[in-house]
């Protein structure tokens, strides 16, 4: 029998999926609104531990999009984005027709380098005369971003800070021996329920606001902002961005496992880096003193780019999927006249670092089995 396909990061049902969503369907609440969205936003807010109300939306990329909206972001605009990430970090930027400004990752966390952060700033100061409107954060793999420092820059100069989150649901900081989980640091942060996410809603996003008055204009525009007149009456741009109340059944069933998935994705994570343990020139992304990664991802840095395109194609032959680290923005065809800051260390982690299958699902001899194909190409071929 042919092997089973191994894939990067799928979805792991609870097995209460298919119970919410009928009660979702047998009360005919079969649309972008009902009980089940607003127990999936009750569920989120009680799980981040936030008074912020909490905004589900068809995408992250739509929770993103109406944040730059509704911060008042502009064409011609600065908006500071992390260099390395997921291209949907960036889109809704040119989406409102403002100009990134790319920033490099710093070496501990992968993420946006406070240092080149604060150059930045005062570089695009000195070039426009003014300051850029937003900064965009990523928590990438699961990692939180220094985020405490990011806020801290960003307070000097009154730049909002959006957290981009997407991946790092059930990561926080321990600040005063309290969690602050990702995506309710800054002004505002978002999540993503992809398919591919630690949990997933099939698709949708969430916008974690700041106060009830942002909450109030996010559904205003997700809805068409629409104003409140007897007819149709429309003085401001909207959008169709609401999350179905079907999507929201399968979340609001996922909410039940998340915490299991955070911590069977971490034992993934002290798997792979125990039984790779015989090459320690293999590096992985770690975590700063109060940080918790979800480790929604394994990466792993190896000592050179051909040998990390050797070991995702071996892995491949043995129908395992692996993926490079995310490709800098600066390299895109997309994004290559942004206007860049660093030193490029997101290029050194692009070509060192792949993506190891890190499912909630997988087994721990999965796990064993792909280290040791890894370990085996190492050791005749390292
Ligand atoms: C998945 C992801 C997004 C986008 O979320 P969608 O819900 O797919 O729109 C944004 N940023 C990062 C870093 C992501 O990984």
């Amino acid at each position: 029998m042919e092997k089973p396909q191994i894939y990067l990061s799928i979805a792991h049902p609870s097995g209460k999926e298919k119970q919410y969503i009928s009660e979702a369907i047998d009360s005919n609440w079969i649309t972008t609104a009902g009980p089940q969205i607003v127990r999936f936003e009750k569920a989120l807010e009680s799980y981040l531990d936030t008074p912020n109300p909490v905004v589900t939306l068809s995408s992250g990329t739509a929770a993103l999009h109406l944040a730059l909206i509704d911060l008042g972001i502009e064409p011609g605009d600065e908006v500071i984005c992390q260099d390395l990430t997921f291209v949907a970090t960036i889109n809704p930027v040119k989406y409102v027709r403002a100009i990134p400004i790319l920033v490099d990752s710093e070496k501990d966390t992968w993420n946006i380098s406070p240092d080149v952060l604060k150059e930045t700033i005062a570089d695009r100061i000195k070039k426009t005369g003014k300051k850029p409107k937003a900064i965009i954060a990523v928590d990438l793999y699961g990692m939180p971003a220094r985020l405490p420092e990011i806020i801290r820059i960003a307070a000097d100069y009154e730049i909002p800070v959006i957290e981009d989150a997407a991946e790092s649901l059930g990561s926080y900081i321990t600040i005063n021996n309290r969690r602050k989980f990702c995506s309710t640091f800054g002004d505002c942060g978002y999540l993503s329920f992809n398919g591919n996410k630690i949990i997933t809603a099939s698709t949708g996003g969430a916008l974690i606001c700041r106060d009830e008055a942002q909450a109030a204009r996010i559904r205003f525009l997700s809805g068409q902002a629409k104003d409140s007149a007897p007819h149709y009456q429309h003085s401001q741009l909207g959008y169709n961005y609401n999350l179905s109340n079907i999507c929201a059944a399968v979340g609001l069933a996922q909410m039940e496992v998340l915490q299991k998935h955070v911590e069977r994705r971490r034992e993934i994570r002290f798997r792979y880096q125990s039984e790779l343990s015989l090459f320690p020139e293999l590096e992985f992304q770690n975590e700063l003193p109060n940080y918790v990664s979800n480790y929604w991802l394994t990466c792993v840095l190896f000592p050179s780019e051909t040998l990390r395109d050797e070991i995702k194609k071996h892995l491949e032959m043995n129908r395992i999927e692996s993926r490079p680290i995310w490709k800098p923005m600066h390299l895109q065809p997309l994004y290559k006249d942004s206007p860049y800051y660093g030193t490029k260390f997101g290029e050194y982690l692009f070509e060192r670092g792949l993506c190891l299958p890190s499912s909630s699902i997988l087994k721990d001899d999965d796990i064993t089995n792909i280290a040791a194909l890894i370990n085996n190409y190492l050791k005749n071929h390292g």
